[in-house]
């Protein structure tokens, strides 16, 4: 994979080893004003990678270092998820500005790059992330288009559960705290629910916890024989 670097200022030291890759749409109008954004200083913003529509990938921060994507954010024991992973930005409108289909280009870019951050770092699936995941009450990217089963395919994120589901018939505090064991801050429910939904069940965004909800939720939190949650 060819890696063009394309510094930007904006990082500072991690205080965190790092567990996690969170992906990001860069949510402009195009992929210039998203590279001038994330080397502005002012700005103060950035990310370790951004990959192109057409397949490029830039490198805009050492992995070493703590880029600053994530903002106020929150995953499973950890707080300041910039310090504990890799932040890669894809070049997509987003919802504000047209949001649409990644090209297969771009997603063979995103896919071999995540395949090698999560090898040289040891990443589990369950800590390959959205945006949307970690700050569900703020963000929506990469947004319901994103191919998490040709991710989940390799083995580079979870997979949607579909056999053996059963419905474990939880209230909504329930629910809410299974989700909250599994990783997302619930203090916005509403938010947490569909956020867990865009990421596990992208067809139908309602933030109404369904039979359907509570069983992909269950099968998520059981044990895997391959551990690697
Ligand atoms: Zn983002």
């Amino acid at each position: 994979m060819r890696i063009i670097d394309t510094p930007s200022p904006n990082w500072d030291e991690r205080s965190l080893p790092i567990s996690m890759i969170v992906l990001h749409y860069t949510g402009m109008q195009d992929a210039e004003g998203a590279i001038a954004r994330l080397r502005d200083p002012e700005a103060k913003v950035s990310c370790h990678y951004l990959v192109a529509e057409d397949g490029t990938v830039l490198r805009m921060v050492d992995e070493a270092k703590r880029a600053w994507h994530a903002g106020r954010s929150h995953w499973r024991e950890v707080e300041d998820v910039n310090s504990a992973s890799i932040g890669i930005e894809i070049v997509n409108p987003g919802h504000d500005w047209g949001y649409r289909p990644f090209p297969d280009e771009q997603m063979d870019a995103v896919i071999a790059l995540v395949a090698q951050i999560k090898d040289r770092h040891e990443i589990t699936r369950g800590n390959v992330v959205g945006h949307s995941d970690i700050a569900p009450a703020r963000k929506r990217d990469p947004g319901e288009l994103f191919p998490w089963h040709r991710l989940a395919r390799l083995r580079l994120a979870l997979p949607r559960p579909t056999k053996g589901l059963m419905d474990p018939n939880w209230t909504e505090a329930g629910f809410c705290l299974a989700l909250e064991r599994f990783g997302y801050d619930v203090t916005d429910r509403m938010a947490a629910i569909m956020a867990f939904q865009r990421r596990f069940r992208p067809e139908l965004i309602d933030g109404e916890i369904d039979a359907e909800c509570r069983m992909i939720l269950l099968a998520l939190l059981l044990p895997k024989p391959q551990g690697d949650a």
